[in-house]
């Protein structure tokens, strides 16, 4: 398999996917393990792990397309709203190592599913984090 990641193997054509999208830089594809009617990825076809690892150009093809993607989705299915993720690591959840945006669409299925289970920020705490963070 092409630089043993599954993703390279579907841009290199060597393993199917239900393709929606495809141009030079970019494929788009069906998650085989739906969220919702439509969930669909989109990956460069050059391999890099995530965000930090790939070109600032790479990443403006991606999200343009993303954008293109989750456009016809809306159009075509449709939905109400959607979401887009993109994991960074195990520890976010990335379970395959090539970047890759999730374009999930939402149809009134209960916001709280996909969400993170935040807490009340603390402001005196925030303001100390976003002047050690500020660049
Ligand atoms: P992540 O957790 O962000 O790494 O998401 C990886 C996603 O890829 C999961 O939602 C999987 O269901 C999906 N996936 C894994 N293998 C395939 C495949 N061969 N075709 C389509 N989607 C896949
Ligand atoms: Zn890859």
């Amino acid at each position: 398999m092409k630089n043993n990641c599954v993703f390279c193997a579907i841009a290199a054509g060597e393993i199917p996917c239900f393709k929606i999208y495809e141009d030079d830089l970019v494929l788009a594809y069906l998650d085989i393990n739906p969220f919702s009617e439509g969930h669909a990825l989109v990956i460069p076809k050059a391999h890099t792990t995530g965000l930090l690892d790939t070109s600032d150009e790479t990443l403006a093809a991606v999200i343009a397309r993303v954008k293109k993607v989750a456009g016809r989705i809306q159009k075509t299915l449709p939905c109400d709203g959607f979401n887009v993720l993109q994991n960074n690591g195990a520890a976010a959840g990335q379970t395959v190592p090539h970047l890759h945006f999730h374009v999930v669409p939402r149809r009134g299925d209960g916001a709280g599913e996909i969400a993170f289970a935040n807490g009340k920020g603390d402001m005196d705490a925030l303001k100390a984090l976003a002047a050690k963070l500020a660049f």
